[in-house]
């Protein structure tokens, strides 16, 4: 598992998906840039987002809120005085931790075990192997299952409390009972700000002190009044955001999972006050869907119900996806009521409330929030697609098998040799298809290495220019995934990637 999350890593950088941020100074820990196909597939993904958000629903507007905003708004969002890690160090190594994911990962140990099991059962029945029979019956599974639980019951019981010496203690148990770790010598538990801090304004005395955001959601907030009059907009009615966000995170050792600086794509949809068991039902079943129709696997999904609630949420859960270190969240839905309105009121004294010409009065709408990182799916879609395949002559092959409406280049335009005539031919049909698609043009090595070279970007079409062309005008179409070639007509190009790209 940690061999294909490496694999992923310089696999991104080999062919410029993802590069270490500020690289020749040796880089900027959990911090990155996107190389020219990262910054495509990265486009693709929000593209793919908002259509589904904002173009196909009537009631769904977008908006771009700028990233500074007045401080209080994280007094009134509760970021000034709730948005902490709870942070542990270990006196010895001097290394810092978030207590929380410690206790996580030991979880996600006993996890592993339970794959383990399943391993070890399925090779013994073959064909005969029942999993969700096996893992519902299987004293050692279930025993595993329950110890995780209980682990993470008794950690989010301990965080909503505030009771941080009972996390230490917890830590302090589990080292125990995972010799393989060996036992530390830790500080105690303490709470750190995420937030990053800077300054408007040149002059020392009259200069305000920003925070940078950490999420996009509170931009819609403060703008609710704005789009909801402009835009005669009737509850239910969402707002829907993509950009940058910020958070001084701990925990920084695994890629773009957890970056300081990232891109959330949020929606936050207003309702009315009694509704929102209802919409968090149809946000979690529409989210899940939007998650399946990328075909990357139902089963590297599922959802994860919070134990401990944030201070605005009264119902949240996860999307978890199967990265290469396991099941983490992805995407985020909260049932957020009035919290964040009604406390921009407080703070503001300006009225947040909705009209309902319904019900003939007035109320502060509750939310139903839909948040997902970009990097995050960024990064679900890459390791997921990144295999290495056996072929039936003895071979293997690298592949990216990138979803085809989300892949950068969607179609690789070679001409067999560089000579006779057909760059040329290949030439004009890219220029052509350039119009609707991102294409490439490459003669350089032999077909097979291009062939090579285009699977392992992800690029699912290869176009090749041969000889025949010149005589009848067909080209010959190889499909990433299943390498198999095709002759069709010049002018069916257009259609043939269509079918697979559009979204
Ligand atoms: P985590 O528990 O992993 O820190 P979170 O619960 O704090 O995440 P939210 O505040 O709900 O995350 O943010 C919504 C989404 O934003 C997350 O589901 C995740 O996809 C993304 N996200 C949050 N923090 C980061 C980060 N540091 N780097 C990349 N993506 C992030």
């Amino acid at each position: 598992q940690d061999d294909q999350f490496k694999k992923v890593i310089s696999h991104a950088k080999e062919y410029g998906y993802v590069f270490p941020s500020s690289e020749i100074y040796d880089g900027l820990s959990a911090v990155y840039d996107y190389g020219q196909n990262g910054v495509e597939l990265k486009k693709n993904i929000r593209e793919y987002w908002w259509k589904a958000m904002v173009q196909m629903h009537e009631n769904i507007v977008g908006i771009d809120a700028a990233i500074f905003m007045h401080p209080t708004t994280w007094k009134a969002s509760g970021h000034v005085d709730a948005f902490n890690d709870p942070l542990i160090d270990n006196k010895d190594s001097k290394k810092r931790y978030r207590a929380d994911v410690l206790v996580e990962d030991y979880v996600a140990k006993l996890e592993g075990k339970i794959d383990k099991e399943i391993q070890k059962a399925s090779k013994r029945f073959g064909d005969a192997f029942d999993k969700e029979q096996f893992v519902s019956t299987n004293p050692r599974v279930l025993q595993y299952k329950e110890k995780g639980d209980a682990i993470l019951k008794r950690l989010g019981k301990s965080l909503e409390n505030e009771d941080l010496a009972d996390v230490k203690a917890l830590i302090e148990e589990l080292e125990i009972a995972c010799p393989e770790s060996g036992s530390k010598n830790w500080t105690d538990v303490k709470q750190f700000n995420l937030m990053f801090g800077t300054k408007l304004g040149a002059s020392a005395d009259s200069a305000m002190d920003l925070y940078l955001r950490p999420e996009t959601a509170q931009g819609i907030f403060v703008n609710f009044l704005n789009v909801q009059k402009t835009g005669r907009m009737k509850i239910p009615f969402g707002i829907a955001q993509t950009g940058k966000a910020f958070r001084n995170e701990i925990v920084a050792r695994q890629f773009i999972f957890r970056m300081r600086e990232f891109e959330q794509m949020e929606m936050q949809y207003f309702i009315k006050p009694g509704t929102q068991k209802e919409w968090y039902d149809y946000w979690k079943e529409t989210r899940l869907k939007w998650h399946n129709s990328l075909g990357m696997g139902e089963e590297n999904y599922r959802f994860h119900d919070h134990e401990k609630l944030a201070h605005y949420a009264d119902a949240a859960c996860d999307i978890e996806f199967k990265f290469p270190f396991g099941f983490k969240e992805l995407e985020g839905i909260h049932s957020r009521t009035d919290f964040d309105l009604a406390n921009h009121e407080k703070y503001s004294g300006k009225k947040l409330q909705y009209f309902d010409p319904e019900e003939n009065k007035s109320y502060v709408p509750y939310v139903l929030e839909t948040s997902i990182g970009l990097d995050r799916m960024f990064l679900a879609v890459l390791s997921n697609s990144l295999q290495d395949e056996e072929l039936e002559n003895g071979t293997t092959r690298t592949v990216l098998k990138i979803p085809a409406v989300l892949a950068p280049t969607k179609a690789a335009i070679l001409p067999l040799v560089k000579k006779d005539g057909l760059p040329e031919v290949a030439r004009k049909i890219a220029d052509d298809l350039k119009w609707d698609f991102n294409v490439d043009y490459d003669e350089k090595d032999a077909v097979g290495r291009r062939y090579r070279r285009q699977d392992a970007a992800g690029t699912p079409f290869c176009i090749t220019v041969d000889h025949e062309t010149l005589e009848n005008n067909t080209v010959t179409i190889r499909h990433r995934d299943t390498m198999e070639q095709k002759r069709v007509q010049i002018e069916e190009l257009r259609e043939i990637i269509k079918q697979e790209v559009d979204m």
